[in-house]
């Protein structure tokens, strides 16, 4: 068995107005993100975990943020087309882990929504996706809810 990890991180901008959708799941709050897709921040963190771990390159090399094609687009779709991307290397996804970092809301509510709505977009089983959520005590750009970001890893293998 030939297994293979790969990390992923990204930030997004919030912005007053926006809808925010996180994890694939949309979340009441009074801001969004600013963003060339639906700025997902924990897919796209996703995303990069996966291709780095196949050293496919990140999410801005297949989805570049110039393209109309993704201009608010669905990151489930970008997801899907990932884990297709892997599916035609011969990788099969172990399991994927994210840690949210965002000062409010309280993400808890959501959190097992968002792991079934991922596991969905990548075929896999709920057990096989992990999100996890953290405030940074009021520190830095996520404490001052300016910014969300999420780091994610994941392991693939090609058996
Ligand atoms: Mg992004």
């Amino acid at each position: 068995m030939n297994f293979r990890i790969g990390h992923g991180y990204d930030v997004h901008r919030l912005q007053e107005g926006l809808q925010l959708v996180l994890g694939g799941v949309a979340i009441p709050y009074e801001k969004g993100f600013v963003a060339h897709s639906d700025g997902d921040v924990a897919i796209h963190a996703i995303c990069d975990a996966l291709l780095g771990a196949a050293a496919m390159g990140d999410i801005g090399l297949h989805f570049p943020d110039t393209a109309d094609e993704f201009a608010g687009i669905d990151s489930k779709v970008l997801l899907r087309r990932v884990v297709a991307l892997l599916t035609e290397q011969g990788y099969r996804i172990g399991n994927v882990d994210c840690t949210i970092r965002m000062q409010r809301p309280k993400l808890r509510p959501y959190i097992d929504t968002m792991r079934h709505t991922l596991a969905d977009a990548m075929g896999v089983d709920d057990d096989q996706v992990s999100v996890k959520a953290t405030t940074t005590e009021h520190l830095g750009f996520e404490g001052r809810e300016e910014g969300v970001s999420v780091s994610a890893v994941a392991l693939i293998y090609r058996a």
